[in-house]
């Protein structure tokens, strides 16, 4: 059976499959364009997200706004989405049961939206999504390729929050993924 966007929110929207179902308040799916080039994973809503049911809202979400105009984007133009759709008590990161039950919607996505480059933002991500043993640290930037897809990861922009001298790095990161979007567009 082919799923549309709308059946996969719907999904989200009543999900039960993993304990995060208990204690979130509203389930987080992903937004954006249908059409985008370019997908952003991260790896579950914050508290902010999960009063309002929508993706990067928060200070995070100011930084993400800033860094993608800073690289002549709007989100508008890109689709950003988590591995868990539901916000983990206390931001802790998500478990092993809990990425794997919420796994096949961020398939759904991926499958429905085609994606040219994928940036996973922040060291879950990009385990989940990369490779098992990735390292932010001294793996951001660096890219991957499978099928008709370039992947890369850079750190979350909570990481930005915390320590602002890792904005420029960020930006760098933007900025290649941007490049290899306006190379390989749809
Ligand atoms: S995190 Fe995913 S699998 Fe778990 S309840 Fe939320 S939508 Fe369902």
């Amino acid at each position: 059976m082919q799923y549309t966007w709308n059946d996969i929110k719907q999904h989200v929207s009543a999900c039960t499959l993993c304990p995060l179902s208990q204690t979130r308040h509203l389930p987080v799916m992903g937004r954006g364009d249908h059409q985008a080039g370019l997908m952003l994973i991260a790896e579950a809503p914050g508290n902010q997200e999960d009063q309002q049911g929508l993706p990067f809202v928060g200070r995070s979400g100011e930084i993400l706004d800033k860094l993608l105009q800073d690289c002549g984007l709007t989100r508008e133009e890109i689709y950003i989405t988590n591995i868990v759709k539901c916000h983990p008590p206390s931001n802790r990161d998500p478990k092993e049961e809990e990425k794997k039950a919420c796994f096949p919607y961020l398939k759904y996505e991926t499958f429905l939206l085609k994606p040219r480059i994928i940036v996973c933002l922040g060291r879950v991500a990009a385990q989940r999504i990369i490779s098992p043993d990735f390292k932010i640290t001294s793996q951001h930037g660096a890219w991957t390729y499978r099928k008709d897809c370039s992947l890369t990861a850079t750190y979350h922009p909570s990481a930005i929050l915390r320590d602002p001298s890792k904005y420029e790095l960020v930006k760098g990161d933007f900025d290649d993924a941007v490049k290899k979007l306006k190379q390989n567009t749809k």
